[in-house]
C-alpha cells in the first residue's frame, strides 16, 4: 500500500511527441495532494480537480498543448477569512518551442502567446499546478460577509497580461 505523500506522483510526458502524436491525457488531482502554493489558498482542501491535457499541431505548425481544469473548490474569503466556493473553469494552450530564443522570437511576434520550452520530460501535474495558481481569484471577497457566505466568489482574477508577460520572462537575465 502506498503511503498518502507517495501518492501524488508526477506523470511525466516528452510533451513534443504528446503534441506530435495527439494525445490527451485526463484525470483526477485531489486537491489534498497538490502543491501547497496551492492549498495554502484554499479554504478547504477537500475535493478534486478534473483535468484534460491535449496534445495538437497549430495552425502554423507548432506543437503545442491545451489544458482543460474544472473544480468545484473553496477558497478563502480575504475581509473575514471564510470559505466561500469558486468554481474553477479555465482551457489553456501552451506553444512548445525547442529553444529559449525561438520561443523568445516568436513572443516578441506574439504577445498573447502562451510558450514554454520542451524539455524531454515535463511533470504533468506541475503544469496542471501551474495552471490552476493562475486560475484562482486573486483576492477573493464575499459580497457582503457574513450574510452571503453561499455566494460565488468572484472572479478577480490577476490581469492575464501580466501573467503572461512574467511567463514569458525569461530566466535568466
Ligand atoms: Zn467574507
Amino acid at each position: 500500500m502506498y503511503h498518502a505523500e507517495f501518492m501524488s506522483k508526477p506523470i511525466l510526458i516528452d510533451p513534443l511527441k504528446f503534441a506530435r502524436e495527439g494525445r490527451s491525457l485526463a484525470g483526477k488531482a485531489p486537491v489534498g495532494e497538490l502543491d501547497e502554493r496551492i492549498r495554502s489558498d484554499l479554504a478547504d482542501a477537500s475535493g478534486e480537480v478534473s483535468y484534460q491535457l491535449d496534445g495538437f499541431i497549430d495552425e502554423v505548425r507548432r506543437p503545442a498543448l491545451r489544458i482543460r481544469l474544472t473544480a468545484a473548490l473553496s477558497v478563502t474569503c480575504q475581509r473575514c477569512l471564510d470559505g466561500m466556493p469558486f468554481s474553477l473553469d479555465t482551457d489553456s494552450v501552451l506553444t512548445l518551442f525547442t529553444s529559449q530564443d525561438k520561443l523568445e522570437e516568436a513572443c516578441e511576434q506574439d504577445d498573447t502567446l502562451d510558450a514554454i520550452l520542451a524539455e524531454p520530460e515535463l511533470d504533468a501535474i506541475a503544469l496542471i499546478e501551474d495552471e490552476i495558481i493562475m486560475g484562482l481569484p486573486h483576492s477573493p471577497k464575499h459580497d457582503d460577509c457574513g450574510r452571503d457566505t453561499l455566494s460565488l466568489a468572484k472572479a478577480d482574477k490577476p490581469n492575464p497580461f501580466a501573467v503572461l508577460a512574467a511567463l514569458k520572462r525569461p530566466k535568466s537575465e
